[in-house]
């Protein structure tokens, strides 16, 4: 029996606007889609009535955001380092840097914004300065990703969690909080050292030791067992943000794909949503980071509504999915389209492999 959590729905309703700081997109989700926990996959999205094609499902804020470009100093995609605005901050409009010159990443779209961010980028101020660059010749630009987005989970618990001044507060508030924005939300994330390879839990035991460990310059208060926890969290459950959609499963040649990645993002609703390379969703950043789920068909009473984990264009056939879920996601698929393909000496194998949810 699968258990049914209700999720109130919410209202558009007004956020608190923070004086010269554009009005952030509220949270929203659909009435008919709620969260249930299934015995295997673990905690899912599924509708309770009919969901009609185009509804948008759910607008999720993200918790940590960071920009992922190649050159900072010229790309048009950077995101603001405010989390009340998460806005595109392109270069020709005039970019404000961190004033202690910590990394070029950093940048925001006003001075507005950068004053309302001082706290919370205080909290990662000094750290990006210490470790950006040894991080970055030492190991690579993805594990300095990675690191970068613990850090600022931490940075956004630390200035919502631990003090009531910050702009963040303004989107916080604005939400029910059945839907776990806060730190709870993160707490509840799937994930664990048993999702991953021991090869790689050491890796990141590495990571933690060496470079987030509760310090001055990282003041967080966490064990190191509690923030390595939060990488096997993070890295089962955050987004990519791409310019166009995930999930769709389109029969045009050359198919479209969704385009150059140019931020990664924490959000805790928009987690619960398990993968299936037929989804009946498909997702995409609005213009302030936060992730927008649509439904792509009508979703029938009681079906489960899943998103696409990664771009279903570049692996069209059953062995390339596979291979990639498993290495990145570590779960055999076993969704409608994966086991209709499944050739018949292949289910006895792969049904003998543990199935992880993420
Ligand atoms: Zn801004
Ligand atoms: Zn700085
Ligand atoms: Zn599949």
């Amino acid at each position: 029996m699968s258990q049914v959590v209700y999720i109130t729905p919410i209202k558009e309703s007004e956020p608190t606007r923070v004086d010269g700081i554009p009005q952030t997109q509220p949270y929203w989700i659909h009435p008919h889609l709620i969260q249930s926990t299934d015995p295997l996959k673990g905690r899912q999205f599924r509708a309770s009535n009919l969901i009609p094609k185009g509804a948008c499902l759910l607008v999720d804020r993200p918790y940590a955001i960071i920009p992922v470009v190649d050159d900072p100093e010229t790309n048009e995609n950077l995101v603001c380092s405010n989390p009340a605005c998460n806005r595109r901050a392109p270069h020709h409009k005039g970019r404000y840097p961190c004033p202690n010159a910590c990394i070029p990443d950093v940048v925001w779209c006003s001075d507005t914004c950068r004053h309302a961010d001082q706290t919370r980028h205080g909290f990662e101020c000094t750290w990006l300065k210490k470790y950006s660059e040894p991080i970055r010749a030492k190991w690579s630009e993805y594990d300095f990703g990675m690191l970068w987005i613990i850090v600022r989970l931490l940075a956004t618990r630390h200035t919502t969690e631990m003090s009531d001044q910050s702009a963040f507060d303004s989107i916080t508030e604005s939400s029910p909080k059945q839907l776990k924005h806060s730190w709870e939300g993160i707490e509840s994330l799937c994930g664990s050292h048993d999702t991953w390879s021991h090869e790689q839990v050491r890796q990141w035991t590495t990571f933690v030791k060496k470079y987030l460990q509760d310090s001055p310059v990282l003041p967080h208060g966490l064990g190191t067992d509690r923030v390595l926890h939060l990488i096997c969290q993070e890295e089962a459950n955050s987004f990519g943000l791409y310019p166009r959609e995930t999930g769709i499963f389109s029969l045009l040649n050359p198919p479209v794909d969704r385009g150059k990645q140019f931020a990664a993002a924490v959000y805790p609703t928009a987690a619960i949503a398990n993968h299936s390379c037929i989804p009946n969703i498909i997702h995409k950043p609005d213009d302030q980071g936060g992730m927008v789920f649509t439904a792509s068909r009508d979703i029938q009473p009681g079906e489960e509504c899943c998103i696409a984990y990664f771009d279903l264009t570049q692996y069209p056939d059953i062995t390339s999915r596979r291979e990639h879920l498993r290495k990145s996601f570590r779960f055999v698929c076993q969704c409608e389209r994966c086991t209709s393909e499944e050739p018949q000496e292949e289910i006895i194998e792969w049904t003998a492999m543990p199935l992880v949810d993420i």
